[in-house]
């Protein structure tokens, strides 16, 4: 039973699925007055609960008992079973060891195919040997009426219970406050949770919980190569659920901040918040675990009850605690109410990395924020900071002076945004400014020079090497060019400046196909490490951007990874100020659509440039051998581990890093043939429909989430007659097959070539593999003639495994290239 250990409720309240507890905030009974017992007393009463040892229950396989709990089926064949001890009159558990049997049938293809990965068959089809559950629908009334109709009668069994007291002992907390919740409903919405110990998957979870919008999931926690992931194997909506109700949004955000020399951060918000189901008194937001909340309360100063990790020790709270806050309000407002909330709360969240560079860790819960990225809401910041470093925060800055040893200013948004950050260093700075926008690049002054000094250290190295070579007599001999000398060392002020005359030149750039810039002023700053993030109004760009490309070398990037970091990670970050701050994405079955916009439209503004080198298709070719080579730690290539739309359930134990691979490979590929089949060669802005797609998607999804269903629906709207493959204005076949499918075609021709009346009749073959037969796809064929020249024969639509075709053309073709000029992601021969 030592697999329970990570059989933990909580953990999978975390799994950002779709999520979760954020949107989910419960009623106060009306009967709860001040008698009643405080939300804290209840919590322990339930941590408290234990098996009734008084009442086991023995089975054998005659008494068929069974549990039908979403999609699966729980038989308990053979072993014994104990209750939990009720909770106000209600059983919210049993546990049971012995030989039981699960079977589930996961509905649609692409969960089969994600359970076919995990457990080698599309269906779960396993026995085990024990299980802890944990629910508040009937599930104890349903069991104890097949017990009775089986003439089950209990037994004490001490020793049963005995052995299950550890486990239940280290549970129980997981789920109580779940349990807890729910008494506070006046529509409660169920959860059945059973931790499985399986006999060939070990222990594994099912999942029933309406409060979910995905409200059935199996899976199991896994560790591989020393990191623990959460594998994922089905989590889907059942046909009979209701997605839960958002009980309320964040309106208004006031902070102030002091940031105290040894980075700490004491704050104070005022939220202003609005009901909008009603009659629901429990409000859940992020705040990091490394803030400690010492007070919460009303505009009037009423103290409310909150838990914060409540009841863990420093030491559970860093393994297992979470960076939720759960608000009790006195009463349940209306539906339409506002009211503010004031949180104060102190801790570290500015991670010290030397030498003046500090970085907000805590990115998205530094302050206490409801609601994920599509709630929108205004910011009011304000910063008290130590007077020697810079700051940069979201918004308009204003007011900015100096109170002592301290500067103090105020940042407002200017629009509605679902995030607010800052960043802050001893910061070196460019600016440009243009009539409609500015821009300002900061970088650490300190973290420069000491880049400058490794760089200049591995340079001297280098030369030493070089000296130690044979000198070349031939070149000696024949020319007098002295010795290059050493490259002069980067010049900070030139990197800011060039980044920020880029940056600039990006923003114009996507005016045209995104509309106008949304802010005035973007502040970019330099983080370490090497991921990047566009807030509103303010990017975080690793060092390694900021290097012009010869430091980079010496640094040891790889050309690719260099021209990633120079050319495209900044500007991607860029394009995400219209892709994730204006236009929002809420289930990660939908983020790889601004993931995938803001890698395509980078690459669009790459190959913009002078002596861009072929920028586009240099990028897609890379990103296509990327889906299609298997790397050494996952078991198949990126391509045909889950479509896009499965998003970050693509990593897990079996493929670490898939979102990345397949979310920033595949997304720009789809982007890229949607622009290429709206494409009009012979109008004067051959992307015209493709701009207008992306214009009314800023307009129409502008401060809301963006899903994918959307997206299909405004592709439709603005298709053309030759994307119509199957008829009825629909995108079906496309999005089924690149953002809900896996998997790319492989092509090949073969063909005869006749002499007819006019020219050369050509007759042959589409070939199409590695894809199902249903796959579909528009394939332009091109002839080569022996001059050498690609005239274009036609497009045929490849419609199973082959696809015959017939064409008359003048010249001889010598041969028949397949998509010379990449319309489509596909392999070809
Ligand atoms: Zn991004």
């Amino acid at each position: 039973m030592s697999g329970y250990a990570e059989c933990d409720y909580t953990h999978l309240m975390r799994l950002r699925l779709g999520l979760l507890l954020l949107h989910l905030s419960l009623p106060l009974s009306p009967a709860l007055c001040a008698a009643d017992p405080s939300p804290r007393d209840i919590l322990a009463t339930l941590n408290a609960l234990r098996l009734d040892s008084q009442h086991v229950y023995t089975i054998s396989p005659d008494d068929r008992i069974e549990l039908h709990e979403g999609d699966a089926v729980l038989a308990l064949d053979q072993g014994k079973l104990a209750f939990f001890q009720p909770f106000e009159d209600h059983i919210t558990g049993f546990v049971f060891s012995g030989l039981g049997h699960s079977l589930a049938i996961p509905r649609s293809p692409v969960e089969k195919q994600q359970m076919a990965r995990f457990l080698a068959a599309p269906i779960l089809d396993q026995r085990f040997v024990s299980v802890y559950a944990r629910f508040t629908d009937d599930t104890a009334s349903y069991l104890l009426a097949q017990l009775s109709h089986a003439s089950r009668q209990p037994a004490p069994d001490a020793g049963f219970a005995a052995l299950w007291l550890p486990n239940v002992e280290r549970l129980n907390a997981n789920h109580s406050f779940r349990i807890l919740f729910e008494k506070y409903s006046s529509s409660p919405r169920h959860f059945f949770h059973a931790g499985i110990d399986g006999i060939l998957t070990g222990p594994f979870d099912v999942l029933v919980d309406s409060m979910r919008p995905e409200n059935f999931l199996l899976g199991q926690p896994r560790a591989a190569s020393g990191s623990a992931y959460y594998d994922v194997w089905t989590s889907y909506a059942l046909p009979t659920s209701t997605p839960p109700p958002i009980s309320f949004d964040a309106l208004h955000y006031q902070i102030n901040t002091t940031i105290r020399p040894d980075n700490s951060i004491e704050a104070d918000a005022s939220v202003d918040y609005r009901a909008l189901a009603g009659g629901e008194s429990v409000l859940f937001v992020h705040l990091s675990r490394a803030l400690k909340v010492e007070t919460v309360s009303l505009a009037s100063g009423e103290a409310l009850s909150f838990f914060q990790n409540e009841g863990l020790t420093e030491e559970e709270l860093r393994l297992r605690g979470d960076d939720i806050l759960c608000v009790f309000l006195p009463s349940p407002p209306k539906p339409g109410d506002t009211f503010t909330i004031r949180f104060r709360y102190r801790g570290n969240v500015i991670e010290n990395y030397g030498n003046s560079v500090l970085f907000v860790g805590a990115r998205e819960s530094w302050y206490p924020h409801l609601g994920d990225a599509s709630e929108f809401a205004l910011y009011d910041l304000t910063f008290r900071w130590p007077k020697h470093l810079r700051l940069v925060a979201t918004g308009q800055k204003s007011g900015e002076h100096e109170e002592g040893d301290f500067r103090v200013a105020n940042w407002k948004s200017d629009r509605q945004v679902s995030e607010a950050g800052f960043n802050l260093g001893e910061y070196a700075v460019a600016s440009i400014s243009s009539a409609n926008h500015s821009v300002a690049v900061y970088a650490n002054k300190l973290l420069e020079e000491a880049i400058l000094a490794r760089l200049s250290h591995s340079a001297v190295a280098q030369e030493d090497f070089g000296r130690a070579g044979m000198p070349d007599p031939l070149r000696g001999g024949m020319h007098t060019t002295p010795a290059l000398p050493p490259p002069p060392p980067p010049s900070p002020a030139d990197a800011l400046k060039s980044l920020a005359r880029e940056v600039d030149s990006s923003i114009t750039f996507y005016e045209k196909f995104c509309g106008p810039f949304p802010f005035h002023d973007l502040a970019v700053s330099q983080i370490p490490g090497t991921f990047g993030q566009g807030w509103p109004g303010l990017l975080y760009l690793s060092t390694y951007a900021f290097l012009p490309a010869e430091a980079q070398q010496r640094a040891g990037l790889s050309a690719a990874t260099q021209e990633s970091y120079t050319d495209i990670i900044p500007v991607h970050e860029v394009a995400h100020q219209w892709w994730g701050n204006v236009v929002g994405w809420s289930s990660y079955r939908d983020q790889w659509i601004d993931e995938g916009l803001a890698v395509y439209l980078a690459l669009l503004f790459a190959d913009s440039q002078k002596n861009s080198n072929r920028a586009l298709l240099t990028w897609l070719t890379r990103y296509r051998k990327r889906l299609l080579t298997k790397p050494l730690d996952s078991d198949l290539a990126p391509a045909d581990i889950g479509p896009v739309s499965m998003g970050t359930r693509l990593n897990s134990s079996k493929s670490p890093d898939a979102y990345d691979v397949v979310v920033y490979s595949k997304g720009p590929w789809i982007f890229h043939m949607l622009r290429e089949m709206l494409r009009d060669p012979a109008s004067h802005e051959p992307d015209a429909h493709f701009i207008a797609l992306l214009h009314t998607l800023v307009f129409k999804y502008a401060e809301k989430a963006l899903s994918t269903d959307d997206l299909q629906r405004e592709v439709e709207a603005a298709m053309t007659h030759r994307m119509d493959l199957e008829g009825g204005r629909s995108m079906e076949w496309f999005f089924q097959q690149y953002i809900h499918g896996t998997g790319i075609p492989h092509y090949r021709v073969e063909f005869t070539v006749r002499h007819a009346e006019k020219g050369f009749q050509v007759r042959g073959k589409l070939f199409q593999t590695s894809v199902p037969r249903s796959f579909i796809a528009p394939v332009p064929l091109f002839a080569n003639s022996a001059s050498g020249h690609g005239n274009y024969l036609g497009t045929v639509i490849a419609t199973g495994e082959e696809t015959p075709f017939t064409f008359i053309t003048a010249a001889d073709p010598h041969k028949i290239l397949i998509d010379p000029h990449m319309t489509l992601l596909c392999v070809t021969d």
